[in-house]
């Protein structure tokens, strides 16, 4: 569970967050929905530690946490297959394991070993998007961030990318704070949706959606949560 409270942050003299609180249960989906330059980003690094507290708290048992960025941000000199098996790499399993591991996830995102053997700057920007999807999922993260990690790329590869995400998600039981700007994304992908208004960045609504999974497709309930 990842317990966020009362937290506020500034750059300089500016107020970004206001009074931020939330928790994120193991399993769930949790969107972030708000309008450009409310402090999603922000908020999200502060969750990864990419950014320091100022004020508030912010309590984690997650062990095993994984970011996706905007941007693929793979290493350009490195092969897709090395850039997926790297997240390993830090476990000290044995190259051949490593490989074998990473070409089997990869292969489920719908890459093919040719793809593998490239470089970066040879693969679409829908595939360097599967190889960093399959860098993150690799080392059985528990809670996954995402800032908007397929934003660039047209709604049907966004829309293959979501289920697959989806798919690995439920099966592993993985927590996922996924930040958008698309109500409807969040809506179809989430447990609960967060709502943030800017200046300063702060939660003005809460919706959680109930329903079994299972029934994605029938009737949805939205339900405002007293807060
Ligand atoms: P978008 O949807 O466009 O990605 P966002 O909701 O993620 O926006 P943030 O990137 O968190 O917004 O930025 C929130 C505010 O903080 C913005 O006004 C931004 O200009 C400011 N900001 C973000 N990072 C910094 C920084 N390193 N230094 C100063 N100001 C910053
Ligand atoms: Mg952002």
């Amino acid at each position: 569970r990842l317990t966020v409270s009362h937290l506020e942050h500034s750059f300089v003299r500016t107020q970004v967050l206001a009074d931020i609180s939330f928790s994120l249960e193991a399993g769930e989906v949790c969107a972030l929905v708000g309008p450009s330059g409310c402090g999603k980003s922000t908020l999200l690094h502060l969750c990864n530690g990419l950014l320091n507290l100022q004020d508030g708290d912010l309590a984690s048992d997650f062990t095993n946490p994984a970011t996706l960025f905007q941007q693929p941000r793979l290493l350009p000199w490195k092969t897709a297959l090395d850039n997926i098996a790297l997240s390993l790499k830090a476990r000290g399993m044995p190259h051949a394991q490593r490989h074998a591991q990473a070409v089997e996830l990869a292969v489920r995102l719908g890459l093919t070993r040719e793809d593998l053997d490239k470089f970066p700057r040879q693969l679409s920007g829908g595939m360097q998007s599967r190889v960093a999807l399959a860098r993150a999922l690799l080392p059985q993260p528990d809670l996954l961030l995402l800032d908007e990690p397929f934003s660039a790329l047209d709604i049907g590869l966004k829309t293959e990318l979501y289920a697959l995400l989806q798919a690995l998600q439920a099966e592993r039981g993985i927590a996922v704070l996924m930040i958008t700007h698309d109500l409807m994304e969040a809506v179809l992908l989430s447990d609960r949706i967060l709502l943030m208004a800017a200046e300063p960045g702060r939660i003005v609504g809460r919706f959680a959606l109930h329903q079994a999974r299972a029934h994605r497709d029938d009737a949805w309930v939205y339900q405002t949560t007293a807060q």
